[in-house]
């Protein structure tokens, strides 16, 4: 028979890096920035599509390039039953073939469809950039703009202003269409080619296939070798010219302030025209400042099997929101009670009463440990409830209970037959137990 070894600690099982657990606390501050996100979508007349979080991999190589870092370097792929997937990176290219696959265009001549979710890239982990990351985005098929570009822009600065976060600055460039890009892309093969010694390696690799991701280049190499080179706004035709000059007119009668940025050029391949970030000046966020990024596609619906179609989209990052927004009041609470079963047999009325106020839409707990009623009152008191009851034998026996108001350090005994009617009463009176501070909205 072998030895019997000790069994050994069991390896503690950890989240996978770059990826994070939301506890309920936190969660609530996210409700907030979602619901924030879904009342103003809704306020431009955006509906809600969920896609699967999976799709086939060569949607994302076609639709984001091959040569893009997500692409290249950051995707989880895998395969099973033969299918080539990938955990999905970003939702732009879901929802365009969820668009074509269900003939949407033909149905209706604009759509406005927003999504919530975990996006995966496998990027190396900093302050604000995880390997599973939440996006809120939007996506407007079938109008070609340019005044749609400036409303989305004026979206998203509603959210993220309704959300409390100031400082924010939006730039703006477009990337042309057709015959624009090609003639960019020689221009700026003609700047780089001299300089290709001085490019990261990257970039050296990439330089003929595509120069402009160079311009997107974190690597101070890239950027000091890009400083110089030519301004696509420089080259638009007199479409792409006219398309831009209406944003910056829309944005101005909107009364929104924009840097024209001409390098900027974003990570992925299927963007055409129009091109939007907006960075919070946040000093916790450091280098991953852009909380919200977006632009015109005109070409993907069509390249996808679709009818030519228009669109334009965004997508913010929800957990550079959060940062952005920095330390707030704490959510509202509704008014909650606590229930104490003190003594044995209180504990099915006890029960009796939780679940009738529950009936009656008053969130409540019900502490049936047999603990000292001290322990109870104290656990009372940090969560957070409005009101406390507590009912011990002889108390039941006199068929009365006792409410505690746990703001107002008050008590008073109330006939066990009419404590649900009055806590649902109080409760719905109540301000809110965690917080009598307002919800923070405001510009
Ligand atoms: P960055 O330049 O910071 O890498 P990006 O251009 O790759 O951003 P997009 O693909 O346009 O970003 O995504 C839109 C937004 O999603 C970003 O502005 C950011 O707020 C958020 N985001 C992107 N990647 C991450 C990540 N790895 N972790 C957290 N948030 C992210
Ligand atoms: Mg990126």
């Amino acid at each position: 028979m072998n030895p019997v070894h000790p069994p050994s600690p069991p390896a503690k099982l950890r989240a996978v890096r770059g990826m994070n657990d939301i506890l309920p606390e936190e969660a609530r501050k996210w409700h907030r920035v979602e619901s924030v996100f879904r009342r103003v979508a809704e306020l431009y007349g955006y509906g809600e599509v969920r896609t699967p979080v999976i799709e086939d991999t060569a949607l994302f190589v076609r639709q984001i390039g091959e040569t893009s870092d997500v692409v290249e370097k950051e995707m989880y792929s895998f395969e099973r039953h033969g299918d080539a997937l990938t955990v999905r990176p970003e939702g732009t290219a879901g929802a365009a073939r969820a668009f074509v696959e269900h003939g949407v265009a033909s149905k209706a001549p604009i759509s406005r469809w927003y999504y919530l979710g975990p996006m995966f890239r496998g990027e190396r982990p900093a302050k604000g950039r995880y390997r599973q990351f939440y996006q809120a985005g939007c996506e407007l098929f079938g109008d070609p703009g340019p005044v749609c570009d400036a409303e989305m822009i004026e979206l998203c600065l509603r959210v993220l202003r309704e959300l409390g976060i100031r400082d924010l600055t939006v730039h703006i460039n477009s990337l042309g269409s057709g015959d624009t890009r090609v003639r960019y892309r020689d221009a700026l093969l003609t700047h780089l080619k001299p300089k290709l010694a001085e490019l990261s390696e990257d970039s050296q690799r990439r330089l003929e296939k595509n120069p402009l991701r160079i311009l997107d280049s974190k690597d101070p190499r890239d950027r000091a070798a890009s400083e110089t080179a030519p301004s696509i706004v420089d080259v638009l035709d007199e479409a792409d010219r006219a398309h831009f000059d209406g944003v910056c007119a829309a944005l101005d009668a909107l009364g929104i302030e924009y840097v024209i940025d001409p390098k900027l050029v974003r990570g992925l391949d299927y963007y055409t025209r129009t091109l939007f970030e907006i960075k919070a000046d946040a000093a916790d966020l450091g280098a991953q400042s852009t909380v919200c990024g977006g632009g015109r596609y005109d070409e993907m619906v069509e390249s996808l099997g679709g009818p030519k179609t228009p669109a334009i989209g965004f997508a913010m990052g929800l957990e550079r929101i959060l940062v952005a927004m920095g330390e707030q009041p704490p959510p509202e609470q509704p008014a909650s009670v606590y229930l104490a079963a003190f003594g044995k047999g209180s504990v099915p009325a006890m029960l009796r009463i939780a679940s009738k106020l529950r009936d009656g839409g008053v969130n409540c707990e019900v502490d049936a440990r047999e603990a000292k009623l001290k322990a109870m009152l104290k656990r009372a008191g940090s969560s957070g409830a409005a009101f406390c009851v507590i009912a011990g034998d002889d108390e039941l026996a006199r068929g009365v209970v006792t409410v505690k108001d746990l703001a107002a350090h008050a008590q008073e005994e109330v006939r066990l037959d009419d404590v649900v009617e009055h806590l649902v009463s109080k409760a719905k009176a109540s301000p809110p137990a965690l917080s009598n501070l307002p919800g923070e909205v405001g510009r």
